[in-house]
């Protein structure tokens, strides 16, 4: 079945919003076999919205628009749709009554204000999609000029309600020999594009009809696999089967599916193997301290760290003997080595993950180019060093030293 989509909100037209809702819509609609043939952005002007959901419709039948669904007075699209499809606004009761609970769980001082009531008024006929995340449900019109789904604006809500409440319904519709593109990400780090590719030469062939595409992120290679209009019933076991084929040869560079977070799966591990981790970070400044930390419970393994900038911070805090930075300097295998040994010793826990590096722009020499990063893992008595050179301006460099590094813990856990 072919759809269209519509964004509304005068934020996209002027360029203050990028417009994820289109991108996440067709990524999600396509999945199960609908064919998103249009993407139209309007403003929050009734005429404007009018016209181009109504010529949508002409053309597909089947429309989805996403924005203007709130409370504030820019929020229009119910209107509109209701104009196209010559319906009067009526209160949805049940709605309305729904909304005062709410309001009365808050406990806020005063009635409901009116401005809320307004989101119980809804085109007459419209089924109403519900919305855990929000206050604005979706809707579900159908009439003479086709079918609109209205959805909020907020990409959360709008993704939450695409996944539960629309793509069941058009499941429904499209049978299982509607044909889908569907596809699968594997995530991989500390191997790069081409040495990925060399690692695939033998599998990639085998996979047709199923494409791999390698998609570089600060994160590392994303191996997205996709299989293009084929029967619903077929792409998941043709994806599980390119899968398998290629799943072998990654080894521990791959460290999950699409959505996982390399910092969270050291902190799985090394909550497995009941290790406490500290880190010691130079360059990174506190960054791998905050990838440990945004991911929920990870107290459980994570104990803290040091952000050792200066080498006096390095000497002091960490015991890293003068010598050592003299002879090497702070960038050296040798001195991220004393580093991981110190904040293991000083907090007194298993594991210690250090960093050293020349994030530039300024400061690289002939033999330590920026870029250059020195990564040490200790677990126990295992220790693992290495230096990388990566690419980048200072960002991407340090992000890139982040995930280095966390890829180095994850060999040196996994080698126990
Ligand atoms: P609300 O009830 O929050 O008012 P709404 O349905 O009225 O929801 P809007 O007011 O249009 O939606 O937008 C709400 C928020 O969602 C805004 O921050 C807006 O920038 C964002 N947003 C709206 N449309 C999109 C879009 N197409 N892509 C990404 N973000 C969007
Ligand atoms: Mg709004």
């Amino acid at each position: 079945m072919d759809l269209e989509l519509v964004t509304i909100g005068t934020e996209l037209l002027l360029g203050h919003t990028v417009d994820s809702n289109a991108a996440d819509l067709s990524r999600a609609l396509t999945a199960v076999g609908a064919r998103v043939v249009r993407t139209s952005t309007v403003g929050d002007d009734h005429d404007a919205i009018v016209a181009t959901v109504r010529d949508a419709l002409a053309r597909a039948g089947f429309v989805v628009t996403t924005g203007g669904l709130g409370p504030t007075r820019d929020d229009i699209t119910k209107g509109a749709v209701a104009a196209i499809y010559k319906v009067p606004m009526v209160r949805d009761e049940a709605y309305e009554r729904l909304l005062e609970e709410r309001w009365q769980a808050l406990r806020r001082p005063g009635a409901m204000p009116e401005s809320n009531r307004t989101q119980a008024l809804l085109p007459r006929g419209a089924e109403r999609l519900s919305n855990p995340r929000g206050t604005a449900p979706g809707l579900w019109l159908e009439g003479a000029p086709g079918t609109v789904v209205m959805l909020p604006g907020v990409p959360e809500e709008a993704r939450g309600l695409v996944a539960e409440e629309v793509v069941p319904r058009l499941a429904r519709q499209l049978s299982d020999t509607a044909v889908v593109t569907r596809s699968y990400v594997l995530r991989t780090a500390g191997i790069g594009e081409s040495a990925l590719a060399d690692r695939l030469d033998g599998v990639e062939q085998t996979l047709a009809p199923v494409t791999l595409a390698y998609l570089p992120t600060l994160d590392g290679v994303d191996l997205r696999f996709t299989v293009w209009g084929v029967a619903a019933n077929r792409a998941d076991a043709m994806l599980s089967e390119a899968i398998g084929l290629v799943r072998p040869t990654l080894g521990d560079h791959c460290y999950g599916a699409d959505g996982a977070d390399l910092a969270g799966e050291v902190l799985h591990l090394l909550e497995q193997k009941r290790l406490r981790l500290a880190v010691a970070e130079s360059c990174t400044g506190g960054l791998i301290g905050a990838r440990l930390t945004a991911v929920a419970g990870a107290s459980v393994a994570f104990v803290g760290g040091v952000v050792a900038y200066d080498d006096a911070v390095k000497r002091v805090q960490l015991g890293v003997g003068e010598e050592l930075l003299a002879t090497h300097g702070a960038v050296s295998e040798a001195v991220v080595t004393a580093m991981a040994h110190g904040v293991c010793d000083r907090f007194g826990v298993e594991a210690g993950l250090a960093v050293s590096g020349v994030a530039g722009p300024g400061g690289g020499t002939d033999d330590k180019p920026v870029g250059t990063v020195c990564l040490a893992a200790r677990v126990g008595a295992q220790n693992r060093v290495v230096t990388l050179r990566v690419l980048g301006d200072r960002y991407q460099i340090r992000a890139r030293a982040v995930q280095g590094a966390l890829f180095l813990l994850r060999r040196t856990i996994g080698v126990l």
